[in-house]
């Protein structure tokens, strides 16, 4: 980096710093990755000087000529990449993108048809604390416990007592592939609206390695910056009809001028997804979540809906006498990077549930291999079974420095 040392020694020290904490952690966050350099220098290009209110051919302020070439290349790449008749690449992120849908289709009092959260939901799905939930009238649909998938007998029960305008489908702890066509005739018999917000998988989706609900469904949002490994920042696909509502919504219903430059590095990161490599990328992404299942099955750790059909694994770690929590920061202290999360109907809070989520995306970035991830998942399942253990955790330290070493991040970029 030329000009930040000299201009601002104490962000280039943070810099610094946040690289070397990732280069020398195992990034293990379902919902994290890491953009190549190519993303990043879109990112940090002029195209952050512009206002850009409107969409392209059609802005409030003069001078958008090039940037309507970077919008529009985004958008040509993004339908291309899914499908889609119509895409918005201006929400800011994965909440304001279903904000923003949810303002498109809905009116206040309405209800919404979604997954509970404990099963898997999203923040964004109608979570009391949020705004969204005083707005409209969540319902809220589960898992079986018997086979660990959506309870689709459940959906169309639901469906048909309540009557939603909208049904929504799409997780972020959920490890099974969806079954969007039962959605779709369940959504039609009750004639309501489908919506799949497919933040995690989007990336697996483009290729091709997941069922793709676009053309089935009125609307799909997603980030961009999960499994599709572009930068921080959402995306809204829908079919024609719904085109001018969304665009609406989205500008000027609730946000105000795009991040140009976002969506530049969006454009990068739509070719990346479109070139045949990236395919490899999101198989080896399943596989290697696949070596880390068999690893917790045969380590004693109960596997949350059964199995991983994608990127992520949910845990529940009370099977090994943890929370949640105890076995987060286990896992921190030992440089391994994963969240606690909420398991099915959990019975503990929150911020001490009982399981952790963990997934394979960034590493598998990174280039590590299911033999790496057989070896981590066997580390896991020690440093969870004996918390105490110093040697363990040693152990656990030293696999976590050679597997770094192994598979180096960014390996040249340096910001001092
Ligand atoms: C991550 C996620 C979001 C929110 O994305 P942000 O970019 O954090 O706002 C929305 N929906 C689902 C299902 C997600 O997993």
């Amino acid at each position: 980096m030329r000009y930040l040392p000299t201009h601002d020694p104490a962000v280039v020290d943070i810099l610094e710093r946040e690289l070397e904490r990732q280069r020398s952690g195992l990034e293990m966050i379902a919902s994290e990755n890491f953009v190549s350099l190519a993303v990043l220098e879109a990112l940090g290009s002029v195209l952050t000087n512009k206002y850009s209110e409107g969409y392209p051919g059609n802005r409030y302020y003069g001078g958008n000529e090039f940037i309507d070439q970077a919008e529009s290349l985004a958008i040509d790449r993004a339908q291309q990449l899914f499908g889609a008749e119509h895409v918005n690449v201006q929400p800011l992120s994965g909440a304001p993108a279903n904000i923003a849908v949810y303002s498109a289709l809905l009116q206040p009092g309405d209800t919404v048809l979604g997954m509970d959260l404990s099963h898997g939901g999203h923040l964004t799905h109608g979570h009391p604390v949020t705004w969204m939930a005083k707005l409209f009238n969540f319902v809220r649909y589960k898992t079986d416990p018997a086979t660990g998938l959506i309870d689709y007998d459940q959906v169309r029960e639901l469906a048909k007592a309540h009557r939603p305008k909208l049904i929504l489908v799409g997780y972020s702890a959920y490890s099974r592939e969806i079954d969007y066509g039962t959605f779709k005739t369940i959504a039609d018999e009750v004639g309501a609206l489908t919506m799949a917000d497919i933040a995690h998988i989007a990336g697996l989706i483009a290729a091709k390695l997941m069922n793709n609900p676009v053309a089935l469904f009125d609307v799909v949002t997603t980030t961009t910056h999960k499994t599709l490994r572009g930068p921080r920042g959402g995306m809204i696909l829908c079919r024609e009809q719904h085109a001018k509502a969304i665009d609406k919504a989205v500008f000027p219903g609730f946000q105000g001028g795009p991040h140009e430059n976002n969506i530049a590095a969006k454009a990068v990161a739509f070719k990346e997804a479109l070139e045949p490599s990236f395919k490899d990328y999101g198989r080896e992404v399943m596989k290697n979540a696949k070596a880390l299942e068999q690893a917790f099955r045969a380590g004693g750790i109960t596997v949350c809906f059964k199995q991983t059909d994608n990127h992520l694994l949910l845990l529940d770690v009370t099977s090994v006498g943890l929370s949640g929590k105890q076995a987060q920061d286990l896992l921190d202290s030992v440089g391994i990077t994963v969240n606690k999360n909420m398991i099915p109907d959990d019975q503990r809070k929150p911020m001490d549930p009982s399981g952790i989520r963990i997934g394979t995306p960034a590493l598998t970035t990174r280039g590590f291999t299911e033999a790496d991830m057989i070896a981590i998942g066997e580390m896991i399942v020690k440093v969870l079974r004996s918390p105490n253990n110093e040697s363990v955790q040693h152990q656990a330290r030293t696999l976590v420095k050679e597997l770094t070493a192994a598979h180096p991040l960014y390996p040249g970029l340096a910001y001092s």
